[in-house]
């Protein structure tokens, strides 16, 4: 087959409603005016994403490859041009080292860091050992079912334990800042086990949680089908570092000999955390925020958005992001759930937590996003405990104020922008456990510094999103898990510092924040893992 060189070309600018043969014809044309008029072999978008700053003239802002045959000069110079570069998708290439491993190697935790990890080891040989103190999907949904239901928390299988990680009941959404070649590698694998196509190409990729789910249990299974070993309800609770190198992991279930621990237990695994810091391994606090979690109609939102255009079935369902750093501490909007609902996300008793996810249709009634505002570390006393204890005691204060059974604290934009309580939902219902909240004064469970600041915040959105903060707006608290509150130090090696053998990725860590990112440093530590040991004989 005659190789192809592939460009990829950026910003190329069509209506939104545009077929792609328009969008093929706007790149064919802006290569040709940088002076390449060969014709092209092959095209394919690959990314799209919409710009409705100058509304009604909403445009798709187009990424495109496009094929070329060999023979075609394609100059440094034209593609800068034409806005253009030459285009490689580097496969992972894995390199086996010498070092004999011991035993096999065990990964800590099945969200994305670990999953992914998991996922490349066993398929090039090493045999994992995958546990996770959660349950497989099915148990797992029926264990936040019946939290939704009855309130009634299991604190090993939830929101943030369990196949999959935290983002299993989530938005799915894949994008992220991290500008690493592996993030499109995760992308078609997560497509390769389910996921629709169209992630691999859209600027904003979201899989949905209805759809996240089985992708999950695919990843899992295949792990399986090519070596590995799952155990789930299996919590990590001590490392035994052996004078022969490898490494006993004690588990609730037992011990289990390895030859080294990849650590991936996402940012709610305190225990672990306090573990990891009582045998002494370098942890330091990270810079983290907390807020709540802002609903609107979505209806409301698109029309902020597009305007007339609002709901054309063309538009993707309004999604915005904003931020506000003008007063000492920065405000932000994060995770945004276009047709979501606002989750139940606790994960220790006693502690109310909220987050949002969305069905791949993102067909819900509202949009949710998180309003977080920056925590310094003079705040909680600079320490890893004190940001962890920071974080126990806002959950706490949200549960008492919810009245002790995990109803969440919530209030109308309205009151809480005038400093009163107790005016009830309208138009926006609250989607919390189907609207099991409690009205009250958000400002008695957050600091003042983070009430006055979502103030300045939401006043501010709603300058540049007219409507933003609308009386009718619900706003339900608490959101502490934005991110790990502290980071395991690693060196270049990816092994944490002083113990050789135990790989610190993902979340947790403290080296990702979201589903890509972990599952791009999963990703890392297999390879670094690879790279220095050969696979375990069986
Ligand atoms: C409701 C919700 C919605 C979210 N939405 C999005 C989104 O749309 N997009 C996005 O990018 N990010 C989202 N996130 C964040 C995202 O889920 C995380 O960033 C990501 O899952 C982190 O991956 P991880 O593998 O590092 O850790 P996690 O996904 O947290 O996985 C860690 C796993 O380790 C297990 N574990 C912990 N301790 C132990 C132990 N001692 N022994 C055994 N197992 C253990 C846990 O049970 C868990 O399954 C969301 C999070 C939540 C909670």
């Amino acid at each position: 087959m005659m190789e192809q060189q592939w460009v990829l070309l950026s910003d190329v600018r069509v209506p939104f409603d545009a077929d792609d043969n328009v969008i093929w014809e706007k790149a064919t044309e802006k290569m040709k005016r940088a002076g390449i008029s060969a014709p092209p072999l092959l095209f394919r978008l690959y990314k799209k994403s919409f710009d409705a700053r100058k509304r009604p003239d909403i445009t798709a802002v187009c990424s495109v490859l496009i094929a070329y045959a060999p023979s075609v000069k394609l100059t440094e110079r034209a593609l800068g041009a034409a806005g253009a570069k030459v285009y490689r998708d580097p496969p992972i290439c894995p390199e086996r080292g010498n070092e004999p491993l011991g035993h096999r190697p065990l990964v800590v935790g099945m969200g994305p860091a670990g999953m992914f990890c998991a996922l490349l080891l066993a398929e090039n040989g090493y045999a994992p050992i995958l546990i996770d103190r959660g349950d497989p999907i099915e148990g797992r949904v029926r264990a936040v079912e019946q939290f939704y239901a009855t309130g009634v928390l299991d604190a090993r299988s939830n929101i943030q334990f369990g196949a999959g990680g935290a983002g299993t009941f989530s938005d799915g959404k894949l994008i992220t800042r991290v500008g690493d070649e592996k993030c499109g590698y995760v992308l078609r694998r997560f497509a390769e086990f389910g996921a629709p196509a169209e992630i691999t190409t859209q600027a904003r990729p979201h899989i949905g949680t209805d759809i996240l789910r089985d992708v999950v249990d695919r990843i899992l299974t295949y792990i399986e089908q090519c070596g590995g070993e799952l155990h789930y309800r299996t919590c990590l609770q001590e490392i035994r570092e052996l004078p022969d190198g490898t490494v006993n992991a004690v588990t609730d279930r037992g011990e289990i000999p390895c030859g080294c621990v990849v650590l991936a237990p996402g940012h709610s695994a305190r225990d672990t955390y306090a573990m990891l810091m009582a045998k002494g391994y370098a942890v330091e606090p990270k810079p983290f925020s907390v807020g709540v979690r802002v609903e609107h109609l979505q209806s409301d939102i698109d029309r902020i958005l597009y305007g007339d255009l609002a709901g054309h079935p063309k538009l993707p369902k309004g999604e915005y992001s904003q931020s506000d750093t003008r007063g000492e501490r920065g405000v932000y909007t994060f995770c945004m759930c276009p047709g979501g609902e606002v989750m139940a996300a606790a994960s220790e008793e006693g502690g109310v937590v909220v987050n949002g996810m969305s069905r791949h249709a993102r067909d819900g009634v509202n949009a949710n996003s998180a309003v977080a505002v920056s925590v310094f570390r003079e705040d909680y006393g600079n320490t890893p405990m004190g940001v962890i204890e920071y974080q126990i005691a806002l959950e706490r204060a949200a549960f008492r104020m919810g009245g002790g059974d995990y109803t969440a604290p919530a209030q109308t934009m309205g009151d809480f922008l005038a400093g009163k309580q107790g005016t009830e939902p309208t138009r926006v219902q609250p989607s919390y456990r189907g609207g099991r909240v409690k009205l009250c004064d958000l400002g008695e469970v957050l600091p003042d510094y983070v009430t006055e600041s979502l103030r300045r915040g939401f006043l501010s959105f709603d300058r540049r999103m007219p409507g933003y903060a609308a009386a009718d707006t619900m706003l339900t608290g608490v959101e502490t898990r934005t991110s790990a509150p502290v980071r395991l130090l690693r060196g270049e090696s990816m092994t944490a510092l002083g113990h050789d053998r135990i790989y610190p990725c993902g979340e947790g860590a403290g080296y990702a924040g979201g589903i890509t990112s972990a599952a791009v440093d999963g990703i890392r530590a297999a390879l670094a893992l690879m790279k220095r040991f050969a696979p375990p004989k069986q």
